[in-house]
């Protein structure tokens, strides 16, 4: 066993370990990334919210993104039965971005790990991280290489961003579950030879099932016709179908019409996969001589795509409070990055549960909201969540129920039913 020093480790080269990694080379640390895939590698997560290209400025790589070319998006899209209302983020409340990107993340993961190495990051691919003993000032990785070797890397801090691989979570027994219900993924890449004279692709399209209102679709047009397709539900509601997730998937989206229509002659590019349990949380987002960023720290649910936002936002708010403790200042780290971050979440939590509780839908649909209500809304879902003075973000859930309840209150009126 040899062993080796760094100023910080960052476990995972996705969006978080990049964006930390490019902040911290940037400020003169020695930074070592440590992935244990080759990139570029396929990952799920590629609708970003327009709040992800403030980060990406931040640290440094919106210029590595933007070099990708990807397909643009300026706000997302909603389907049921025979409704569709859109939410362009350029109404929003807060200020910032309007636009983000559409991805496929295999490329614009590699694009920003490769950014941040040109910044001076170093990484380390096929290497994965196997063990951990925190320390406030020593903390030590114990790295396996593609042929099995064992080494030790000792760093001043960790930050953990490996995503669904959970490392710090699992190896220091911060994990805990979700209070989100456990949902099921299926997924695929299509060449979706679709019709945009009828659909916008600067949105992502988000359907519901007509009639299981927990079931619920996604559409992400890329570039170049492709496009990205899924189903998301509780599991045995979509085994009830097709005999393998390909022919559920197709199943389900036979069932939405919008969907149906636009996707009559895609050609699916890859095998379906599925994703579950995925929601996951841990009792502290920080311990002695590390930090989690990203989903290694809690994922909510795909719904408003907030997973990357999330992530990035972690990264810069860690990164900064990594070089002052480095420089030798005493952080609080429960003050000054979890509760903030968790701030935040709690917003995207709280439209998590009005969507799948119908809240959300009601309010989505309804054609007669007050603008400035509609860019409340749309602020939140282009990922200004940590916007106080939004008062969807200060009072989340007391204004989605108000307003829920007036939207249905004209549902009645006008329809003359609840739904
Ligand atoms: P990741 O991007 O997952 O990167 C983690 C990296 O760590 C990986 O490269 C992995 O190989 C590496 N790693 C893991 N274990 C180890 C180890 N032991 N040693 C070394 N390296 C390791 N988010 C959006 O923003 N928009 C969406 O549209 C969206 N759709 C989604 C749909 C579904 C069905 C799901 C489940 C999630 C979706 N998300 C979406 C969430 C998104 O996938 C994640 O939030 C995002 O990728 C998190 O980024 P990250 O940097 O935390 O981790």
């Amino acid at each position: 066993k040899t062993q080796d020093t760094t100023d910080v480790a960052i476990i995972g080269a996705g969006p978080s370990g990049a964006a930390a990694a490019a902040w911290l080379a940037q400020r003169g640390l020695d930074v070592r990334v440590i992935e244990r895939s080759c990139f570029p590698r396929f990952s799920i997560g590629e609708s970003l919210l327009p709040q992800c290209m403030v980060h990406l400025e931040a640290c440094g790589l919106l210029d590595a993104a933007k070099a990708g070319g990807f397909q643009t998006k300026n706000g997302a899209a909603f389907t049921w039965r025979d409704r569709y209302a859109a939410i362009d983020f350029r109404d929003k409340f807060s200020s910032g971005p309007g636009i983000t990107w559409q991805v496929e993340r295999a490329d614009f993961d590699q694009r920003l790990i490769e950014g941040a190495r040109q910044l001076g990051a170093q990484v380390e691919f096929d290497t994965r991280v196997d063990a951990f003993v925190a320390d406030p000032e020593r903390p030590r990785l114990t790295l396996v290489d593609a042929n099995g070797e064992q080494r030790s890397l000792h760093a001043r801090f960790v930050l953990d961003a490996s995503g669904y691989g959970r490392v710090l979570a699992r190896l220091t027994g911060l994990a805990r579950p979700s209070t989100l219900e456990s949902r099921c993924a299926l997924f695929t890449h299509i060449e979706g030879r679709i019709d945009y004279a009828r659909y916008d692709c600067e949105k992502i399209l988000i359907g519901l099932h007509p009639e299981h209102p927990g079931i619920w679709y996604w559409l992400i047009p890329f570039t170049h016709g492709r496009a990205s397709v899924g189903v998301v539900g509780d599991r045995a509601k979509l085994e009830t179908a097709g005999i393998n997730d390909k022919e559920r998937l197709w199943h389900f989206i036979q069932a939405e019409p919008m969907l149906a229509e636009l996707l009559a002659n895609a050609k699916a590019t890859r095998d379906v996969s599925r994703l579950e349990g995925y929601s996951a949380d841990v009792e502290q987002l920080h311990g002695p001589g590390f930090a989690l960023l990203g989903n290694a720290g809690e994922f909510l649910d795909p719904v408003f795509s907030s997973g990357v936002t999330i992530a990035l936002d972690s990264a810069l708010r860690a990164a900064p409070l990594v070089e002052r403790q480095l420089a030798g200042e005493h952080i609080d780290w429960d003050s000054q990055f979890e509760q903030p971050l968790r701030r935040g979440v709690a917003t995207f939590r709280e439209f998590v549960d009005a969507w799948y509780d119908g809240r959300l839908p009601r309010i989505i649909f309804n054609d007669q909201q007050i603008p400035r209500i509609r860019a409340m809304i749309s602020s939140v879902l282009a990922g200004y969540a940590w916007d106080e003075d939004n008062p969807f973000v200060a009072a989340s859930r007391r204004r989605l129920n108000s307003l829920a309840e007036v939207c249905t209150d004209r549902h009645r009126h006008n329809d003359g039913k609840d739904e």
